[in-house]
């Protein structure tokens, strides 16, 4: 039995999304901004607006217009089921267009959102926080400008093209015979464990990151490192290379710098508190690769 999440939160920005990003002249953007079944939505400080129902709140781009938007303006998300779809960042500050309680931290409520909403949101966030921080040019100094409808960002004083950062990381469930290694990080609520990760590298393959960072966090030496599946992590934006990796021994030196506790927990104990039958940890929420690399673990025989 395999077990593969379909789609996977955060992953594709939604398979009904086409991004169109060889296809962002000024011209075809303002034909989609003028298309009446444009949509837009619409972050304030990083949140999405969403509905009581939990979806993206959604408005055609020109109800936008009067509103304290902030640079880059409009991104341009591609198309959704064919029909333009963008983002809009609102200055802070009341809107008379969506109210203040409308705005919610992802990270929250991303359990009770369906995957393809969360891509779509996680897609927007990762630009428009990007934008946010990436306001002047790294080379010169100057203030950038958007260009391809917030694909990229453009130095107007020394020409250079600023690209969208993804930075990779691996996360890795680590496992010696039917025991998986768990670990806290310092800002985990009480009682929560996940799958160890750590940022790759310059020069470092992902299998290499896996073995080093394993080492690192627990003094765990392991071997054998294997992809399983990804996931896109808008926050801000990283990219989740989701591996397991057998471990020789299960003795813990723990670096209490990177980790507030680790240890092992057997298959038939993560499978208890999956089914809410044992409260030996809070497993990490439904809409992070981690709770996918668990069920995926639990799928497997033995
Ligand atoms: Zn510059």
């Amino acid at each position: 039995m395999s077990y593969n999440p379909t789609p996977m939160p955060y992953a594709g920005a939604s398979p009904q999304l086409d991004f169109m990003e060889l296809n962002r002249s000024r011209d075809e953007i303002k034909k989609h901004l003028d298309n009446p079944k444009a949509r837009a939505i619409i972050f304030q400080n990083g949140r999405p607006a969403l509905t009581p129902q939990l979806t993206p709140f959604r408005v055609h781009p020109k109800k936008l217009i009067g509103q304290n938007i902030y640079d880059p303006g409009p991104v341009f998300l591609g198309l959704e089921d064919g029909q333009p779809l963008f983002a809009f960042h609102l200055a802070e500050g009341p809107s008379t267009l969506v109210k203040t309680d409308d705005f919610q931290e992802l990270r929250r409520v991303g359990s009770q959102l369906n995957p393809a909403d969360l891509a779509v949101l996680g897609r927007a966030k990762s630009f428009l926080d990007w934008h946010f921080d990436h306001n002047f040019c790294a080379k010169c100094g100057n203030k950038s400008h958007p260009e391809l409808a917030g694909l990229i960002r453009k130095c107007p004083s020394c020409s250079t093209e600023h690209y969208p950062r993804v930075n990779p990381v691996v996360i890795m469930l680590v496992l010696h015979g039917d025991q998986c290694l768990l670990g806290a990080g310092h800002k985990f609520p009480e009682g929560a464990f996940s799958a160890l990760a750590g940022f790759i590298s310059p020069g470092e393959t992902p299998e290499e990151a896996v073995i080093r960072e394993v080492k690192e966090e627990t003094g765990v030496d392991v071997t054998n490192p294997r992809y399983i599946f990804t996931q896109p992590w808008p926050y801000p934006s990283q990219l989740m290379l989701g591996f397991t990796a057998e471990a020789h021994a299960m003795d813990i030196s723990l670096n209490k710098e990177e980790l507030r506790a680790a240890k092992w927990v057997s298959k038939s104990t993560v499978r208890d508190v999956f089914n809410k039958t044992s409260q030996a940890f809070t497993r990490p929420p439904r809409y992070t690769i981690a709770y996918h690399l668990l069920r995926y673990w639990l799928a497997e025989q033995g």
